[in-house]
């Protein structure tokens, strides 16, 4: 456990929706805080509820009840345009798809957040140069988005997403659409800004990558089903024999509800978070 300031602070959160006479509860009764400097990843089988879950943290969506507070602040209790400027303020959402625009530059991509909050032309320029180093895209910055690698793509989605130095970083499976060399890079990417101080919070159905994070919470049919912290984010013989357990989780598939038992048996029998 760790003394940083809790940023997140979800407690028996749920989510149901309504489709054509059909009620789906999407989450049931979710408690999570995420802290200052954390890394959480959230895994489990397709229709878990983790992209509902992200989603409504970063204030995409809204629970049909339930308490959550981001920064103190009861994010609930607040109106759409108050809820948009929090967003926009504390909230870097990296998707699967990218979601670059095709016909602007990379630098103008990752210009578009600090414009929609009337930053100057000069800071403008002097942060996203910034951003863009951090994500080693300096060279690219006036390509456009069909003329980089997806891996590239993503890089420049991450430097969207930091360039307004948002409280909190979302991810939603931001590898999905990788090839293994670029999803590495990606995830060595994220996992460097989160030794540098960004906190973040990442959807992954993909076990390789769960060493990258310091905590993983596994989603099951709406519910919290494990909350784990990582060993050391090492070599550590201890802390490969966990990796090497955690990929023997098969795939995902869609409606593979079977899926429960496997994944219950593989979480490491690792130390309890006990948020
Ligand atoms: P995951 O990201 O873990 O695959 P989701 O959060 O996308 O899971 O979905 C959780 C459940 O909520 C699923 O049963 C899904 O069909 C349902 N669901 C998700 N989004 C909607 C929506 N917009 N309308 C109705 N049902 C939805
Ligand atoms: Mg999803």
């Amino acid at each position: 456990m760790t003394n940083s300031k809790v940023l997140i602070n979800i407690t028996n959160l749920s989510k149901i929706y309504h489709t054509g006479g059909t009620q789906t509860k999407a989450l049931k009764g979710i408690d999570l805080t995420i802290s200052q400097g954390d890394y959480v990843t959230i895994q489990g089988p397709s229709g878990g509820g983790k992209s509902t879950l992200l989603s409504i943290i970063g204030l995409l969506d809204k629970a049909t009840s339930g308490e959550y507070q981001i920064s103190d602040v009861a994010v609930t209790k607040l109106s759409e345009s108050q809820m948009a400027k929090v967003r926009n303020r504390e909230i870097g959402f990296i998707f699967q798809d990218f979601n670059l625009i095709g016909d602007m530059t990379v630098s103008q991509n990752v210009e578009l957040p600090l414009i929609y909050r009337g930053i100057d032309k000069a800071t403008r320029k002097e942060k996203v140069a910034q951003v863009l180093n951090r994500v080693n895209m300096t060279e690219r910055a006036h390509h456009l988005p069909n003329e980089l690698s997806g891996g590239q793509q993503q890089r420049v989605a991450v430097a969207r997403a930091l360039v307004g130095s948002p409280t909190l970083l979302l991810a939603d499976e931001p590898t999905g659409n990788l090839d293994s060399v670029n999803g590495d890079s990606v995830m060595q990417l994220l996992s460097d800004l989160n030794e540098q101080g960004v906190t973040i919070c990442m959807v992954t159905h993909d076990s390789r990558y769960a060493h990258f994070a310091k905590r993983t919470v596994n989603l099951f049919d709406g519910m919290v089903i494990s909350n784990t912290v990582n060993i050391k984010q090492d070599k550590a013989g201890q802390h490969k024999a966990e990796q090497n357990k955690a990929e023997q989780i098969k795939p995902e598939q869609d409606n593979d509800k079977g899926n429960q038992q496997d994944v219950a048996e593989l979480i490491p029998s690792k130390i309890q978070a006990g948020v």
